[in-house]
């Protein structure tokens, strides 16, 4: 790899040794990239304290010797997100993203709209405009369409009915169908999760249209439990495994219920 400059948003940080730090960066222009930021712990001065997780920067980035590992040269902060990482909550959420896109993302290939997004409600939830749990929402059911596996929520993936016109309030997904059945394909065989018209409506909903216009979504209570259970059983459907920050996101909202 030669060298290369581009926006980018630590997705991890990890202490290398005594001296210095290797972190994995989503850039802008390369998609996700391992990098080693040499005597970064050691001198503040280096990259004057800005490599924080979350943090956006801009990098310049060249081989190392022998061509193995990316070395980091320079970085200048775009934005330090820092009210995510004074929060539990928004940490909680934030790590739960990245974790996503850590593990999806292939190295060094560029991923415009999912930088993009990643950006956005990482920006979004620092400044606390919009709720965590709408955020989330957003995040997952876009990083679904971007990465191929969006449920299908618009009609019965059997008997192709849609939704508009089934009778039941509660309708059934399929996981390994990847998307909702409707009660007469169903029968009553299976144990798959059900989600209600209203929160498929709004799922839909915050999937089309501007970013900018999430801000203005009104979710009910329900739907927006609904939406977060139903999509995270999705994520760790499609992942293939349950992401470690899962679990804590999980015990925080335990928590706050009690
Ligand atoms: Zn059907």
């Amino acid at each position: 790899m030669k060298s290369f400059s581009s926006p980018a948003i630590i997705l991890r940080r990890l202490d290398f040794g005594d001296y210095d730090v290797i972190l994995t960066l989503f850039a802008l222009e390369r998609g996700k990239i391992s990098t080693i930021a040499k005597s970064a712990k050691k001198s503040i001065k280096r990259f004057g304290g800005i490599l924080e997780i979350f943090s956006v920067l801009n990098v310049v980035c060249s081989s190392g010797k022998g061509g193995s590992l990316v070395v980091l040269q320079e970085a200048d902060l775009i934005s330090s997100l820092s009210d995510i990482r004074t929060d539990f909550n928004k940490t909680a959420y934030a790590c739960y993203w990245s974790e996503i896109v850590n593990a999806w993302a292939e190295n060094d290939t560029k991923q415009e709209r999912l930088y993009r997004l990643l950006y956005y409600v990482l920006e979004q939830i620092n400044s606390g405009c919009i709720s965590a749990e709408i955020l989330s929402i957003l995040f997952q059911m876009r990083f679904a369409s971007i990465a191929g596996i969006c449920p299908n929520l618009i009609r019965c993936s059997m008997c192709q009915l849609s939704v508009d016109s089934l009778r039941e309030e509660r309708i059934s997904f399929d996981f390994q169908k990847g998307g909702i059945v409707c009660r007469k394909c169903t029968g009553n065989s299976g144990n798959r999760l059900s989600l209600s018209k209203g929160t498929i409506k709004q799922l839909l909903w915050i999937n089309s249209g501007d970013l900018e216009k999430v801000g203005k979504i009104r979710f009910t209570c329900l739907a927006l439990d609904e939406g977060l259970s139903f999509l995270e059983a999705f994520m760790t459907y499609y992942l293939g495994k349950e992401m470690q920050s899962l679990k804590i996101l999980r015990q925080i909202r335990n928590k706050k219920r009690k």
